[in-house]
């Protein structure tokens, strides 16, 4: 799998592009939408995964999906705070299938109520959940300080001391360098 990171919007968002036999999945398109574009020439782009709602990581989704055909998916959790209609709602627990590898959903709430991850072989796409320093408010729509808790604990038995974490924001970094140590 081979991982691109473009950094976009006025909050410096984390946009990903997953690339595998030549299929492409977005994560968290903020802004960027040329960018992105660019970045996808000769790929089919299959989906565009949205870690959470929030405007920074959302905003060029739908251009991006009338432009490519590529399905949003969004957790369930985020359907009262969002104003497009994604393809699918997620529950957590889907595999996705890219070239030959598969990703695994898995359902994180806390900065938001359908906050998710998405999990590769040695990777994770963590959205606002955690970061190298510190992890994502609670105070906005949606947001429980007691579900972050919960999630941090199930994210630090789940992570690998091998895996790779991918943030919305900053640097990618490992589980014994961050916080969660
Ligand atoms: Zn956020």
């Amino acid at each position: 799998m081979e991982i691109k990171t473009l950094v976009v919007g006025p909050l410096l968002t984390n946009c990903y592009l997953l690339i595998s036999n030549g299929e492409a999945i977005v994560i968290d398109p903020g802004a960027g939408f040329k960018r992105i574009l660019q970045e996808l020439k000769g790929k089919k782009l299959l989906y565009i995964i949205l870690t959470h709602y929030h405007w920074d990581h959302v905003l060029a989704a739908q251009a991006l999906k009338e432009k490519t055909g590529a399905k949003i998916l969004i957790h369930k959790g985020e359907k009262d705070f969002i104003k497009f209609q994604p393809d699918q709602f997620l529950d957590g627990g889907e595999e996705i299938k890219i070239g030959k590898e598969y990703l695994k959903i898995i359902h994180t709430p806390g900065h938001s109520k359908g906050s998710i991850a998405v999990v590769g072989e040695n990777f994770i796409f963590v959205g606002d959940t955690l970061f190298k320093d510190g992890f994502g408010t609670t105070a906005l729509p949606g947001g429980s300080e007691k579900e972050l808790k919960e999630t941090l604990k199930m994210m630090k038995k789940l992570i690998k001391p091998e895996t790779k974490i991918y943030p919305g924001h900053g640097e990618s970094f490992f589980l014994k360098d961050s916080i969660l140590k």
